[in-house]
């Protein structure tokens, strides 16, 4: 029942249907040969300012913010935030204004941080960005909460959006949907994936993958990356996520603790910066793929897959299926890091 269940909840369509699945020949040669590696495309997924994984999330959010009445997206990240952006493009495109709050998540010494990259494209897509001082958190803030009164009492009608759209009823739905999706491309295929390998640091990315893949009993198949530094809090809020997606898509029953699996060795020790393991996988990924990551998240989990691959954690003859989740604007504000 969950695939129906999911499909009666109002979503607004911002992607271009079912992300690219394509096999990394070069990666999987380079890196012995005994596990394939594929990957799915949510850095591909939208025409609307580069997508990425905050507008699958965005498609069920902006249906009900539409469905309020609210003209008014408000929002909050760091200064380079994937998800701030896709909340103006999102906004843009429905004729929607945005309020973006933008943290000082990251200690990232670069001349330009603050105007180059994901700000600079939220700025020329009409948002009211704002700077704050406050530093990596991924729970509730009061900076938000401010400009979210701010906007009620100028007369407008706000939707807050937590942090990477991940701490709200429908936050988990988008990716619920990619489980199912990902099984149609499958089916084309002909065989199903052994594991996929997801980039962690808000959680309804993965959470909602947990949902839906429950359905078939493969969750822990998902394995997770964690980039936040702050694994526990984000182990908490994907477990809350998922089981909160599970239980509104009718899995009918509750999710086991085996089912969140989320890595901790990838981080770099803090959010935002990129050790040299991280920038040795941007560049090796670029380098056999002609694929780009960024140094925030898809960088870590990047290094992640090689590793693990390396290291044998994949029986010989698994497929493996790394999930790309976007990102790559943010490589403008760390030209230093290469
Ligand atoms: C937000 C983001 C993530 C993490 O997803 P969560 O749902 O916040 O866990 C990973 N990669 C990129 C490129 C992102 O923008």
């Amino acid at each position: 029942m969950s695939r129906e269940q999911l499909h009666s909840f109002p979503r607004v369509p911002l992607l271009y249907g079912p992300s690219p699945v394509e096999r990394w020949d070069r990666l999987t040669e380079d890196l012995g040969g005994k596990v394939e590696v594929w990957a799915k495309r949510e850095d591909l997924n939208s025409g609307i300012a580069y997508g990425g994984n905050k507008t699958r999330k965005l498609e069920y959010l902006a249906a009900d913010a539409l469905a309020q009445g609210c003209d008014t997206l408000v929002s909050i990240g760091g200064v380079q935030s994937n998800h701030t952006r896709q909340v103006a493009a999102v906004a843009a495109k429905l004729g929607l204004k945005a309020v973006l709050v933008q943290e000082h998540w990251v200690d990232w010494d670069e001349v330009n941080y603050e105007k180059t990259g994901n700000i600079l494209l939220s700025r020329i897509l009409g948002a009211e960005v704002r700077l704050d001082d406050a530093g990596f958190d991924i729970g509730f803030r009061q900076s938000w909460q401010e400009a979210i009164d701010e906007v009620e009492a100028r007369g407008g009608k706000p939707y807050p959006i937590p942090a990477g759209a991940s701490d709200h009823p429908l936050g988990g739905h988008g990716f619920a949907g990619w489980a199912f999706e990902v099984e149609d491309q499958e089916r084309d295929l002909g065989f199903t994936f052994d594991a996929t390998i997801v980039c962690s640091v808000t959680g309804s990315t993965q959470g909602g993958m947990i949902a839906g893949f429950a359905h078939s009993d493969r969750a822990q198949s998902v394995i997770g990356i964690d980039a936040s530094a702050t694994v526990e809090k984000t182990h908490d809020q994907i477990t809350r996520i998922a089981q909160r997606t599970a239980q509104a898509i009718g899995l009918g029953r509750e999710l086991r603790p085996d089912e969140v699996v989320l890595l901790d060795r990838w981080h770099d020790g803090i959010y935002g910066v990129a050790g040299p393991r991280t920038i040795d996988a941007i560049q090796h990924l670029a380098r056999t793929e002609g694929v780009i990551s960024d140094p925030v998240y898809e960088g870590k989990s990047i290094a992640a897959l090689i590793d693990l691959v390396r290291e044998g954690y994949f029986p010989d003859g698994s497929r493996i299926l790394y999930a790309h989740l976007g990102g790559q604007p943010a490589l403008n504000a760390y030209t230093t890091a290469f």
